[in-house]
């Protein structure tokens, strides 16, 4: 059957551009779980509804139909047929996913969506988010996990938005707004960050990017 790899971590540990290269060089799909979780945050923005409120999220949560672009080379996220791939990485976005994601009915829905792709896959897909090897896909054929120490996730995140332009946060806010995120992923009840007890975990602080990718793909091919 076609392999499903798990790929799990917080931001900033290079999970987006491994995921990607792997799954690109492996001639497999590649879904980004955490862009489908800003993307009904988007939504929710966009048609006024208080984010805070638990109950009015999960109140409208079926009401946006978000569709993935599997390809690894250019993934498109779209919701209600409008490109989101740009206003889904807004600091607005960042700032209410995980107060959205941590709604159990916005989860069970992004979790079917979630299933039904990578059921879809002829090739094999390459999934990367934060609960896909404990929760969404538990019998995932590969389960990885990536860490790295938080000077060089903000580091990271940094040197990902300034390449969006000019007007990006720096570096110590980039960290200041990525430990505030890890806090309330974590904190909440709802599927926290989680490695599997299967998983194989990678420490990625001191490898380059091009390490930890075939580091990975040794693990897939094993
Ligand atoms: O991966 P990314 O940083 O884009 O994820 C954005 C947010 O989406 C995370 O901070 C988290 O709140 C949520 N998320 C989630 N479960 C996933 C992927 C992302 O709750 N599998």
């Amino acid at each position: 059957h076609p392999v499903i790899v798990a790929i799990d971590g917080p931001s900033g540990t290079g999970k987006s551009s491994t995921s990607k290269a792997v799954a690109a060089r492996l001639g497999m799909g590649y879904l980004d779980t955490g862009a489908q979780y800003r993307a009904i945050t988007w939504w929710m923005l966009s048609n006024g509804v208080d984010v805070n409120d638990p109950a009015a999220v999960a109140a409208v949560s079926g009401k946006p139909d978000i569709v993935s672009g599997t390809d690894p080379l250019a993934p498109t996220i779209t919701v209600d047929g409008t490109d989101v791939a740009g206003p889904i990485r807004t600091p607005e976005v960042t700032g209410a996913v995980s107060a959205v994601s941590a709604v159990p009915a916005v989860r069970t829905r992004i979790t079917e969506l979630q299933r039904t792709i990578a059921a879809d896959a002829p090739g094999g897909i390459v999934v990367e988010g934060r609960d896909i090897g404990t929760t969404v896909l538990p019998d995932a054929d590969v389960k990885i996990f990536l860490t790295a120490a938080p000077e060089a996730r903000a580091a990271r995140r940094s040197g990902e938005l300034k390449a969006t332009g000019p007007g990006a946060p720096d570096l110590a806010a980039t960290r200041e707004a990525l430990i505030k995120r890890d806090a309330a992923d974590s904190g909440r009840k709802t599927s926290p960050l989680a490695k599997a007890g299967d998983a194989t975990e990678m420490d990625t602080t001191e490898l380059t990017l091009e390490q930890v990718i075939s580091c990975v793909i040794s693990v897939i091919e094993d």
